[in-house]
Order: structure tokens, then sequence, then C-alpha cells
């Protein structure tokens, strides 16, 4: 993956370990045999998550949960007591890694602790996991998310093999209060599931279909957080921009964009990841009349041939998605474009990746987030013929990625010499050296003998570049 884009992969600085007291009243017998957890841990959890930016804000959620519960937040499983996987199956081998995570905990099996499986892999696996590590107790998908307070009752009270795994709800996880992990950016969902049927994608079966949150319910949740002191959201959806108002106000995507950056307090607004048939003229003008909204749009291609987009079930051709992009162009203000692609879909020949290549050349990226096709379970994709071997995938990524470091090369040298805006999120070891993200969600790590910079807004000049990284110093 070319990664010279952050779009919340990052590790945040955690605050974990926050103690809302503890009433918490255990039965700990995850295997059967009565609790064998000593006291001190009891009431403790530990949340692991793999996966996208949904998944970092779904587990936000979900500690704010089990905080408001009286559980306190550990930071790792041998001082848990209940221990949850977050999971992704996006592709096979994030779904592999929670395996072996479970795995662990074969021959700690007698030791009482309560585990969970949530998110993709618990609605792909389904009950299967509780064949696979009979020391789960506890599996969860992320459509049945509004479920979990009762879940946890269920496998506090002792029951042994308790799972959420509908998808039929038109509702989307509200909590009353959620753990966020970083003090300045806040991730918020406005839209859960997802209505399009890409036909390698797994979400549609793990997440459900497309449930759109209340406009009334965001803007509340907005203002709290400006209240909180956090300058920057980030609206969150597998297809952000399919957001459909379900209250009588029926606010548009653009409308509810606008809407959030008008809150006091609020500097930024981000949204991810959008779809590019519901990328409509209305959000260009938004970003045109509210420069709060960021100057970056994630808009991902997938590949460059109509005829594998055709068979990716994509709803666009390559010259429909292009006029997407020159709408972008024609935004007042320049804005970055980042995407996501991925080669080796079933069928796809050289002129097909050489498509791909050219529109690279046309579009002139920020940043691509690249990938290898993976069969997934319950996808149309699976029964396709022509499958690319794993070795020419790899030759196709490897061919995909050179092209976008030259580009990126190019791009990122003419930025030496300007001056941006960051939100400085991150200090390192070496002194007086930081890092933060511009509106544009570039990364620069820059130096500034100032002593307190987390959270503030600064602005920094570039001095030097490479391929996937900027770094500069503060501009007086
Ligand atoms: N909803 C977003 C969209 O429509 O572009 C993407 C969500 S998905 C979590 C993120 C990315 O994972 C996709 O854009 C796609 O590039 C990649 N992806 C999804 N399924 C994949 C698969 N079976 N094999 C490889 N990459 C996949
Ligand atoms: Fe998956 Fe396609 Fe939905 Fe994105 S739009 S989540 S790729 S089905």
């Amino acid at each position: 993956m070319n990664k010279s884009f952050d779009i919340g992969l990052e590790q945040l600085t955690g605050t974990a370990g926050v103690s809302m007291g503890n009433s918490v009243s255990t039965k700990y017998a995850g295997d059967g045999t009565e609790a064998a957890v000593p006291d001190r841990l009891r009431g403790t959890f530990f949340l692991e998550t793999f996966g996208c930016q949904m998944n970092d804000h779904d587990s936000e959620k979900v500690a704010g949960v089990l905080l408001s519960r009286g559980y306190r937040q550990v930071e790792s499983p041998e001082s848990a007591s209940l221990v949850l996987y977050n999971t992704c199956s996006i592709r096979e081998k994030a779904a592999q890694k929670v395996f072996s995570r479970l795995g662990e905990f074969r021959v700690k099996q007698n030791e009482g602790r309560i585990i969970g499986v949530l998110g993709c892999v618990a609605q792909q696996e389904g009950e299967d996991i509780f064949e696979r590590a009979p020391w789960v107790s506890l599996v969860c998908g992320a459509a049945s998310y509004r479920k979990l307070p009762e879940l946890l009752a269920r496998v506090e009270a002792g029951n042994q093999r308790v799972t959420g795994l509908d998808t039929d709800t038109d509702e989307t996880f509200e909590t009353e209060m959620t753990r966020r992990d970083n003090p300045w950016r806040a991730y918020l969902t406005i839209i859960e599931g997802c209505d399009k049927a890409c036909s390698y994608c797994v979400v549609p079966y793990t997440r459900g279909p497309e449930r759109s949150r209340a406009s009334d319910a965001i803007l509340r949740e907005v203002r709290q957080l400006a209240e909180l002191g956090y300058s920057e959201v980030q609206l969150l959806g597998q297809t952000v921009n399919s957001y459909k108002d379900p209250t009588t106000r029926g606010m548009r995507f653009s409308e509810l964009l606008l809407a959030v950056a008008d809150e006091p307090g609020i500097r930024r607004v981000r949204f991810t990841t959008s779809h590019p048939s519901d990328f409509t003229r209305d959000i260009v003008d938004a970003l045109d009349a509210q420069t709060k909204l960021c100057n970056h749009v994630h808009l991902p291609v997938q590949s460059g041939s109509t005829r594998v987009l055709r068979a990716m079930q994509r709803t666009y051709s390559r010259e429909e998605y292009l006029e997407k992009i020159a709408l972008i162009r024609s935004a007042k203000r320049p804005i970055s474009i980042t995407t996501d692609i991925i080669v080796g879909f079933p069928g796809e020949t050289e002129e097909d990746l050489r498509e791909t290549l050219s529109l690279l050349d046309a579009v002139q990226y920020d940043g691509i987030f690249s990938f290898k096709y993976s069969p997934r379970p319950h996808t149309p994709s699976l029964a396709m013929s022509d499958i690319i071997s794993e070795e020419e995938k790899s030759r196709r990524l490897a061919v995909l990625q050179e092209k976008q470091r030259e580009i990126q090369t190019k791009k990122y040298s003419a930025l030496v010499g300007e001056t941006f805006e960051l939100l400085v999120g991150g200090k390192s070891r070496r002194e007086n050296q930081w890092s933060g993200h511009t509106s544009c969600h570039r990364v620069i790590n820059f130096s500034s003998q100032e002593p307190a910079l987390l959270g503030k807004y600064v602005q920094v000049r570039v001095t030097g570049a490479t391929p996937n990284c900027l770094v500069g110093e503060q501009a007086p």
C-alpha cells in the first residue's frame, strides 16, 4: 500500500484506562468452568481493533458502552477479564490475523476470561467461530452493535455462546457515551452499511444495508464535540456521500456538511469515503462556499478499465469517473484527490492494467491505497473465472505503486517552499520535532522551538520532500 496520505490509519494517542467506577458484576465462566480470573482483573476490558476508520470509531463507541457499564480499559489482554477483538474481513489476511489472535487463548482457556469477537469477521463467520475457538463467548457483527449492552448483560450473566448477527435493522448504533481516542479530531459515523453491490466486496454482507443517522442527532453530537474542545470532525460512512437524512428536514449531504462546519468551535470538517456515482455538483459548491470543509476528497476508482469496472459492478465507467474528477478540479481552490485501486481482479488483462496506469497519469492523484484482489466469502466475484496468480498480482501491484511513486515524487517536491496550516497531532521523541495534518490531509513532520503545540493550529513551511513524506519548519 502506498501510504503517503494518512486516512485515519495512524496510531491515535490513547486515553485508555479511564475508569467510570466499577459496578460490574460478572460471572466469569468463559470456558464453562467457574471463574478463575483474579479479583484485581474484574471489570476490566481489553479491546483491539483491526481495519478501517469505521472500525476504529465503532471501537470508540464500544469502549463508551463498556465504560458506562463500569468497566475499566486496560492495555493488554493479560490484565483484562473481558477481551474483545473488533475485526476486519475486507481482505483475507485481515481475517486470518484475528484467528491467530484467538489461537493465543487456546492454552489460556482455563483462566476464566470472556473472549468476544466483534465486527466484520464476526458477521462473516457467525457461530462457526464457536466451533473454531470454543473459548469465545460473544460473537457480534457490526450491524447488531445497538444490541451490545443487552448482549453484554447476557455474557456477564454467564451465558457462553451469545450472538448478535442480525443485519435487518434500520437503526444506527447510537451510544450514550463514546470514548474517543484522539482529543482534537473526532470521528462521527453518519451512515452505516452499504447498498451498493460491488462484486468483490464483503461489506454489504458484514455491515448490512445502508442506514443514515438523523441530522439533528449528528449536529447535536458535533456541538457537544466542539464544547469538549474538538476542532476537527471526520464524517464517516462506507459511501458517506450517499447520506439521506431520515428526518422531515431531509438534509442533503452537502447541506449537512455546511451545517456541521457552521457549528461554533469547528475549524475543519472531513468526510470519507465518497462513492463516485453519488459525487454531485452541490458537494463541490459546498467546498467552494465554506473553507472549513477540508480540501481533500477520497474517491475510490478501483480500476481504470471500464470493462473491469463493469465486472466489479462499480456503477460508473472510466469516462464517468473522469467527469467527477473534472468536477472536483473545477472547484475554486485546489482539492487533493486520493483513491483506492484493486489489481488482479479476475479477468484483468495487461491492457486493463495499462488503462489503470494511464488513469493515474490522467488524474495525478495525491495518494493511492492499492490492494491485490482478495476473494471474499459471500461475494459474486468468487464465482468468476480467469483467476490471476498471487505472483502476478504482486507484480501488478509493484508496477502500479512504482507509477504512483513517480507521480508523488514530482507532486511532493513541488510543495517545497509552500506554507500550510497544520493541526498538530504528534510529538516526536526527538526534541523540537512535531507532526500534523494539513487540510488536504498530508502529514508534515516539522521542527519548532515552541514547548506545547499538541492540538494547536500552526503555519508550517515545507523544506523537504520524499515521495511519501514532507518535512518542514514552523513559519513565523
Ligand atoms: N466504500 C468504499 C468504496 O466504495 O470505495 C470502500 C470501502 S472498503 C472498506 C476499502 C477498500 O478496500 C475498497 O475501496 C477496495 O479498494 C478495497 N477492497 C474491498 N474489497 C476488496 C477485496 N475483496 N480485495 C481487495 N481489496 C478490496
Ligand atoms: Fe464495498 Fe462497494 Fe459498498 Fe464500497 S461501495 S463498501 S466497495 S460494496
